[in-house]
């Protein structure tokens, strides 16, 4: 018998992103409304780590607030949420499922980093610091180890020689290759990215895209993409899920989704788009 010992120290989930492909996010039966909008109805689906998924579907049908809520920037009606095995929404307490509180929520939430279709980087910080200031405020690593952090990340976006900018002097491109920098400073194990080019000007768009190309082929980081780019989601993707009404109506490889769709709706949505 193989008696080789094995590894009991489990490794640390923020500096090597589980990539065993075990299940990092599942929603399970989640409805969100607005008022008397359903958004979300009755919603299931899982994303494995280290996987790229890409969220596809006519605007308004729930691809941002599922983002949001894994942001907890907004909660959900019923159902629950979890990451890499802990109940985002909810958590354990004497054996009871009981809603989450915000320390538990914010240990969560480090596992997951947000890029937004409007950068949102700080104005009033250069370059270096917008990357550097949550790994020292939340993660506490020392001024030192942030900024080789910040000074590696921003060579890999190919902005190494704007760290003393303000973001004002950058363009939107170049603004939002920081932003993707300053969400991969905190080692997120998930990476969320909601239009990232959708606010750019057209020649700035395929910067950015490679960057991300980059991220998704040289890092185990596990992507939740909403894009409307979908030569793209073509490239990057593992799993594209379709989404109308507030559900996923179907979900495969690239090939399939936009090669040979099952669904009339997703078809009529592609040909729309494409
Ligand atoms: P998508 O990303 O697919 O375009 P969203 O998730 O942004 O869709 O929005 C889904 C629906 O929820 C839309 O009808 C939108 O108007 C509504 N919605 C989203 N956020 C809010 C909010 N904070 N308050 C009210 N309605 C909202």
């Amino acid at each position: 018998a193989d008696t080789t010992p094995t590894d009991p120290t489990p490794a640390d989930p923020h500096q090597n992103p589980a990539v065993d492909g075990s299940e990092l996010i599942r929603f399970d039966k989640v409805t969100k409304r607005f008022g008397g909008n359903t958004v979300l109805d009755n919603l299931c689906f899982s994303v494995d780590s280290g996987k790229h998924v890409t969220l596809i579907g006519p605007s308004g049908s729930g691809k941002t607030t599922i983002l949001r809520l894994l942001m907890t920037l907004v909660k959900p009606d019923e159902g629950t949420i979890k990451v890499n095995g802990d109940y985002l929404t909810h958590e354990e307490r004497g054996g009871k499922l009981v809603p989450a509180g915000e320390k538990h929520i914010r240990e969560v939430r480090k596992n997951i980093g947000m890029v937004f279709q409007q950068f949102n980087l700080f104005p009033n910080m250069r370059v270096l610091q917008n990357i550097m200031e949550a790994p020292v405020q939340v993660l506490g690593l020392s001024k030192d180890e942030a900024e080789a952090r910040a000074r590696e990340l921003l060579d890999m976006v190919g902005l190494a020689d704007r760290c003393n900018d303000y973001p004002s002097r950058l363009s939107g491109g170049q603004q939002q290759r920081v932003a993707i920098a300053r969400a991969l400073a905190m080692r997120p194990q998930v990476l969320l990215l909601d239009e990232v080019t959708s606010a750019l000007d057209p020649e700035l768009v395929a910067g950015v895209l490679d960057v991300l190309r980059d991220v998704a082929r040289t890092t185990d980081i596990t992507m939740l993409c909403v894009t409307h780019e979908m030569n793209f989601a073509r490239d990057i993707s593992d799993q594209v899920l379709m989404f109308d009404g507030g559900k996923v109506i179907e979900s495969g490889s690239p090939d399939k989704i936009f090669g040979d769709p099952d669904h009339e709706r997703t078809r009529e949505f592609l040909s729309a788009v494409l």
